[in-house]
């Protein structure tokens, strides 16, 4: 689940914290209250690593890690992805978007992706149909369901 703020998990055995360059302070409260109930972390800041950097630092990790990921919608998504193909599930893990979203929206029409940031309602690029952005969210199309609007 992708949101705008982070919460502290409990009862976890360790935890990851990655972060971009802009973004790792708004990891140091975790960092702290990890230290406090003396539970193992790792801290990373990622910068020009390429993905197969991430892969074997997730692959590297036991049972029972819980990954925090911060930073733009890009960078977000990219270690997610990593994640989870490194075999973490979505629910050992959290993220937080600074910064604009870059949602795509289905048209319920035509079946065209359309970028979208926190719009409600958007005109389909592709047929012109007036959308409602809904909540609906499609992991297998990574995507929002367009309705259309009257
Ligand atoms: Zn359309």
């Amino acid at each position: 689940m992708i949101r705008k703020e982070l919460s502290f998990s409990k009862g976890k055995r360790k935890f990851l914290f990655c972060a971009d360059s802009t973004e790792e302070k708004s990891l140091h409260d975790f960092v702290h209250q990890a230290m406090e109930e003396g539970i193992q972390f790792d801290f990373h800041i990622v910068g020009e690593e390429p993905d197969s950097f991430l892969d074997m630092w997730f692959n590297q990790q036991k049972m029972g890690s819980y990954l925090y990921i911060s930073g733009g919608w890009d960078f977000v998504n990219r270690v997610k992805k990593i994640a989870l193909a490194a075999g973490f599930s979505h629910e050992e893990m959290q993220m937080k978007v600074t910064g604009p979203f870059k949602k795509k929206l289905i048209c319920c029409t035509c079946h065209a992706g359309n970028p979208i940031e926190d719009e409600a309602y958007i005109t389909c690029r592709n047929c012109g149909a007036e959308l409602e952005a809904s909540t609906h969210y499609s992991p297998r199309l990574e995507a929002y369901l367009g309705y259309v609007s009257i």
